[in-house]
């Protein structure tokens, strides 16, 4: 709305260029200005009309991976669950594992268990993605999990069902070994390998705290509240505002159960 001291003392084209004028302004600073020149398109990526994209791990992040490996090992060897602990390290030597014994249970545990389609999820990793995405964030899914060269339709179909059944949102669905490949605003993960190459790239990476990643540097999260936080504080940044569900209008949470 044009304020009264506009109008008052002005002939009607003055009115007219004030009026141009004010509404420039105001499209300017809502960040709505017709692109019109190549300067103009060469600061699009400057005016963040991109999506604010997150790059997203799964197991050990969205999936409780050790402890659905964990059940399927403790089956194939006949010993109690307990007995194998979950302060694992990365290559699971704490389970007494020989040369070649990942390989094997893990093969046994996608083809003949169907592991991937039925893994626990990790607490709160649902609600937190479907909030992000909601407020605009581009969820793209980032996973190895085609690291051998057998059953890839079982590894890749399984993963689809259990991102739905498990309630994720997303946009893109990578099977990528190296993960500097796909680009994100910003990343979560927990193998220090893949944390390691993002971040000698510069990359934004927070470490989703498991057992094996503890001598790893912040940012750091220890649950999806915290993850949600800091990425919600870097689209902040982004977009220099954030907008979140308005209160009692946030039907897509409501109609998740856990
Ligand atoms: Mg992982």
């Amino acid at each position: 709305m044009l304020s009264s001291f506009l109008i008052v003392g002005k002939r009607p084209l003055e009115i007219k260029k004030a009026i141009a004028d004010v509404t420039e302004k105001d499209e300017l600073k809502k960040g709505g200005r017709i692109l019109r020149n190549q300067n103009d398109l060469a600061s699009h990526d400057k005016m963040n009309l991109r999506p604010f994209v997150f790059g997203v791990d799964i197991d050990g992040v969205c999936a409780q991976h050790t402890v659905a490996f964990r059940d399927i090992v403790a089956r194939e060897r006949n010993v109690p669950v307990d007995s194998l602990t979950l302060e694992c390290s990365w290559g699971f030597e704490e389970w007494n594992f020989q040369e070649g014994d990942f390989e094997r249970f893990h093969r046994q545990a996608v083809v003949e268990h169907r592991m991937l389609a039925d893994m626990p999820s990790m607490p709160g990793a649902s609600k937190a993605l479907w909030r992000l995405s909601e407020a605009g964030v581009w969820i793209r899914i980032i996973t190895h999990r085609l690291y051998t060269n057998w059953d890839h339709a079982i590894a890749a179909g399984d993963t689809a069902k259990w991102l739905d059944k498990a309630k994720i949102p997303y946009r893109d669905l990578c099977f990528v070994g190296g993960k500097t490949a796909v680009d994100a605003h910003i990343y979560v993960e927990d193998a220090p390998h893949n944390i390691d190459a993002l971040r000698s790239q510069g990359r934004n990476v927070i470490v989703f705290e498991q057992p094996y990643n503890r001598d790893l540097s912040e940012p750091r999260a220890a649950n999806w509240e915290q993850v949600e936080a800091m990425v919600f504080e870097q689209l902040a940044i982004y977009q220099g505002a954030v907008q979140h569900q308005l209160p009692g209008f946030d039907p897509s949470i409501e109609r998740l159960a856990d």
